[in-house]
């Protein structure tokens, strides 16, 4: 006799899927305020003289910013001249005098 092919126990199983949303973690606050800490460059200062949590000098080289988000835009204006710490990420103002200096033409 013919056998009866016994339908496919292999269900299509389910994928598996993402947890329930209560399972997800919630969104982190867009209102989170963004520290941003900047100092003002001393005259000929051309690295980092903040200190980290142990009292170490940091050291770092100041790298001019181009490309600063709109948070930092805020505070220091757009296309201003800022120059970032490449390691504890300071920024540092120009030295107002220095600047100063600069635009003035000695004959
Ligand atoms: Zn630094």
């Amino acid at each position: 006799m013919a056998e009866e092919t016994a339908p496919q126990s292999t269900k299509p199983a389910a994928p598996p899927q993402a947890p329930p949303a209560a399972a997800v973690a919630p969104p982190v606050a867009a209102t989170e305020p963004i520290e941003v800490k900047i100092k003002v460059r001393k005259p000929k200062q051309r690295s980092c003289d903040e200190k980290n949590a142990k009292g170490k000098l940091c050291a770092g080289h100041l790298k001019r910013w181009y490309d600063y988000p709109k948070e930092v835009e805020a505070k220091i204006g757009k296309e201003a001249e800022i120059y970032r710490c490449e390691f504890c990420k300071t920024l540092y103002k120009p030295d107002p005098k220095q600047m100063l200096h600069s635009f003035t033409l000695r004959y």
